[in-house]
């Protein structure tokens, strides 16, 4: 069997695995990645979806992260506008909890050391004459308002394989790695397609590890290294209720436990509450919410809300695992936010100096660009230079707009469609940016999209995802690469299922 040869073999397709496979591949180098589920199909579809510096983060003086967060927000805002976009904050102030002048001061340093060029200031609010302060309790009486951004996780990480894709890179889905081996100076690595157990072998000068949760158990399992115990697994769980308020900002709210959670106007119809901190110790694919972090949150979000939240307003739930570099810190909510990026070289024989390894721990979603352009210098370092650092003026598939220009990019969009719905534009624009004209081509009527399967999904949408976003399933299209999810009934959900089995094979 003729073998693949690749520069670099990543295994993971989360944020950070697409960030670095993308960035590899257009340097030069031959890059595969692997990944054994769906893409984004681990923590980076379960995230709180900001792209933020982390105000919190300030006070365990992670200086660096946050201004390089807070750099990122503007730069990936132009690289992707229309999976990301500013978001307003609202902080109210909590008699008790920090005070006044502390939360000013964070916020000014918040405001003046991340190179904000776009986003607005912060401002003082009264909430008795501000309409956020009408959903609140009337005892929430001062606010500050701050900027950050918002992101579609899933679909960052889907349109960062895309590119990949686009420049050269091979990405292959439903394929785990099973077993890495250093042979003859480079790297044999054997992956199993999940739905056939059909096995191939590659070889690679150097492998990236960036499964996320499953780091550890990739250098256990994969690698035969026993001794691997370099992550911090931390569960955070978010629940979805029915939009608690009209305006379009959004709240982060102060605890008495010290943490801070958000709510978030989510998907037009629906508000997004989260999250929680809780060292997890299983396995990182069966994560889902506690009665006790529900409770927490209801009762978190309540102590705010004029409504309070009951358990029986909840829509939806999701749970992830952040894979953060265990630091020793004693509270989950302590353990540092920063990436740790860790190369390994064989020491010994012949192997000496080459077939690295990249082991990637941590990290967030905000800072996948920076940290893949970290990985980079070190896989230059282990196999040699080929091109420039090149991501940070590089729109992402559908992203080729001006930040601030999104409603007139929408607006012609809209115009070249003209008989279809203008929500489903605005819809689709949301998702794939200039990309919507390979979905929509000349259609003229809604019938010229195929088979309608409710919530606005339509088959010219899902031949898209199965032929250029690697999608197989119903959850694919309905969890990461939309959220229709949260809308589609279960009749049609099992059209849709059919409709891809069949649509898979005559392909
Ligand atoms: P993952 O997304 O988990 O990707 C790893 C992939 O590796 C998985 O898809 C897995 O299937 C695959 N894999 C594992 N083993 C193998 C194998 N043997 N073969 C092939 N593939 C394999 N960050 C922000 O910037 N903003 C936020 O608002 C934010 N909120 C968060 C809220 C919560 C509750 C959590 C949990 C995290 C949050 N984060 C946030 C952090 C961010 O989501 C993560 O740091 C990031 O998604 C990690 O991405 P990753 O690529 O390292 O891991």
């Amino acid at each position: 069997m003729p073998q693949e040869q690749y520069d670099v073999f990543v295994i993971g397709g989360g944020i950070n695995g697409c960030g670095i496979a993308r960035d590899a591949v257009g340097r030069g180098y031959s890059v595969c990645l692997a990944e054994m589920n769906d893409l984004a199909s681990g923590t980076s579809s379960w995230s709180t979806k900001l792209v933020h510096g982390g105000l919190r983060y300030l006070e365990y003086y992670e200086f660096r992260l946050v201004r390089e967060a807070l750099t990122e927000r503007e730069i990936l805002w132009q690289n992707a506008p229309h999976i990301i976009r500013p978001l307003r904050f609202i902080l109210p102030y909590h008699k008790g909890l920090r005070p006044a002048w502390m939360l000013r001061l964070g916020l000014f340093l918040y405001d003046h050391i991340g190179g904000r060029k776009l986003l607005p200031t912060t401002r003082t609010l009264d909430m008795h004459s501000d309409t956020s302060g009408k959903p609140l309790k009337p005892l929430f009486s001062k606010a500050f308002e701050y900027s950050d951004c918002w992101v579609d996780d899933a679909r960052l990480v889907v349109l960062n394989a895309r590119d990949a894709a686009d420049r050269g890179a091979i990405i292959r889905t439903r394929t785990e790695v099973t077993d890495v081996r250093r042979e003859n100076g480079s790297w044999r690595v054997t992956t199993k397609d999940r739905a056939t157990g059909a096995e191939t072998i590659a070889t690679a000068q150097l492998v990236v590890n960036a499964a996320g949760p499953w780091v550890d158990k990739v250098l256990t399992g994969a690698f035969g290294d026993n001794n691997a115990r370099n992550v911090r697994l931390v569960k955070g769980s978010h629940i979805v209720v029915n939009r608690m308020f009209d305006h379009d900002r959004c709240y982060i709210f102060q605890n008495a436990d010290n943490r801070i959670i958000f709510a978030i106007p989510y998907e037009k119809d629906f508000t997004l509450v989260g999250t929680t901190d809780q060292d997890f110790d299983g396995d990182p694919g069966e994560v889902e919410i506690s009665e006790a972090e529900v409770t927490y949150l209801c009762n978190a979000a309540s102590e705010y809300f004029a409504e309070p939240i009951h358990e029986t307003d909840i829509v939806w739930t999701y749970s992830g695992v952040r894979p953060l570099y265990d630091d020793g810190a004693s509270k989950a909510q302590e353990a540092t936010r920063e990436y740790v990026l860790e190369l390994d070289q064989a020491t010994g024989g012949t192997d000496a100096g080459r077939a690295a390894i990249l082991n990637v721990y941590g990290g967030k979603i905000t800072t996948y660009r920076k940290l893949a352009e970290a990985a980079l210098e070190k896989i230059e370092e282990a196999i040699g230079k080929r091109g420039a650092v090149w991501t940070r003026t590089a729109s992402l598939p559908g992203g080729d707009f001006p930040a601030t220009g999104f409603d007139e990019a929408l607006d012609k969009a809209a115009a070249t469609w003209p008989n279809l719905d203008r929500a489903l534009i605005e819809r689709l624009f949301h998702l794939y940016g200039t990309r919507i004209h390979d979905v929509l081509k000349d259609a003229e009527t809604p019938d010229d999209l195929g088979t309608d399967f409710g919530a606005g999904l339509f088959e010219a949408e899902v031949r898209y995802q199965m032929r250029h976003e690697w999608a197989i399933e119903a959850d694919d299209v309905l969890w990461r690469r939309s959220k229709l999810g949260l809308r589609i009934s279960e009749d049609d959900k099992a059209r849709l299922s059919e409709h891809m089995r069949a649509a898979s094979q005559s392909d």
